[in-house]
């Protein structure tokens, strides 16, 4: 399994969707040899041509991600076998079913669904 990557920053896009639905879409292409670090090439080759595309709806992350820089990604595969605990249930607004918010008590990750 890749366990890491390198990737730079090629385009940052604000979005917007709604009267507060303002996003930032990341688009990010591998970093490939002969760009700003001498290690591009180790990268470059387990993952060739590879595109990422973060879509950020917290503000707090925009100013995370810089045009040009590069950034590395780490994958780590999720081996907890999830055991859910509802937190809430609320309708949602304008539309039929149930907007339900839990956490695992194994690991902590925190999930949403509708029902
Ligand atoms: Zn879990």
């Amino acid at each position: 399994m890749i366990k890491r990557a390198k990737f730079h920053v090629a385009s940052i896009e604000r979005r917007q969707s709604g009267p507060d639905g303002e996003s930032r879409k990341v688009r990010m292409y591998a970093a490939y040899n002969g760009q700003q670090n001498c290690d591009n090439s180790d990268y470059w080759q387990p993952t060739p041509d590879s595109v990422v595309t973060l879509c950020t709806v917290d503000p707090k992350l925009w100013g995370e991600f810089e045009l040009g820089k590069e950034y590395y990604l780490t994958f780590e595969a999720d081996t907890c076998v999830h055991d859910w605990v509802v937190d809430s249930k609320q309708p949602i607004d304008n539309a039929p079913g149930i907007y339900v918010k839990e956490h695992c008590v194994t690991c902590g990750k925190v999930n949403t669904r509708t029902e």
